[in-house]
């Protein structure tokens, strides 16, 4: 192989490092679920879909996840369409603190006084797939740091 030989290798060696990155980011963002154009929390308020209810009151509603991560997985949500936490305003703060503290209630109720967490996705990047804020409600097992 001559010098010159060599000199070709490095910029076709880099050039098929970049499209390997490249490929792999894009697979690893194909295999992120994506946002569901369809709401069905709402379709879950509005009575037109089955949920496990566990509380219902004007402002919001809590009933068990339908894929379960934890022993209990429980989703709280409100009644009024906010599609992503980046959506909230000022007017939406007391019904924020709201969930909060059903979701503290229904956790002593559950029997998570060991813990609990609650995780909250916003919009695609961080796995929100349901366009209508929710809290998720996670306990009965440890739970990992860094989530993933
Ligand atoms: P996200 O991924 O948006 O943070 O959370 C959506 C959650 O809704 C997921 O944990 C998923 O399992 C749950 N889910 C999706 N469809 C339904 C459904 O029809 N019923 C119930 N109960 N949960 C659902």
């Amino acid at each position: 192989m001559s010098a010159r030989d060599d000199d070709a290798i490095w910029p076709a060696a880099v050039a098929t490092l970049k499209s390997l990155v490249l490929l792999a980011a894009r697979r690893l963002l194909q295999g992120r679920p994506a946002m569901m154009t369809d709401n069905i929390f709402k379709k879950i308020i509005d009575g037109q879909l089955p949920a496990r209810i566990l509380h219902e009151d004007e402002l919001c509603l809590a009933f068990h996840d339908l894929h379960p991560q934890a022993p209990v997985h429980v989703l709280i949500i409100p009644r009024q369409v906010i599609r992503t936490h980046a959506d909230i305003q000022p007017e939406h703060q007391a019904l924020l603190g709201h969930l909060h503290l059903v979701a503290a209630r229904l956790a002593q109720q559950l029997g998570l006084s060991a813990g609990y967490r609650l995780v909250l996705n916003c919009r695609e990047q961080a796995g929100q797939t349901v366009p209508h804020l929710h809290l998720h409600l996670l306990g009965g097992r440890a739970m990992g740091w860094p989530p993933g």
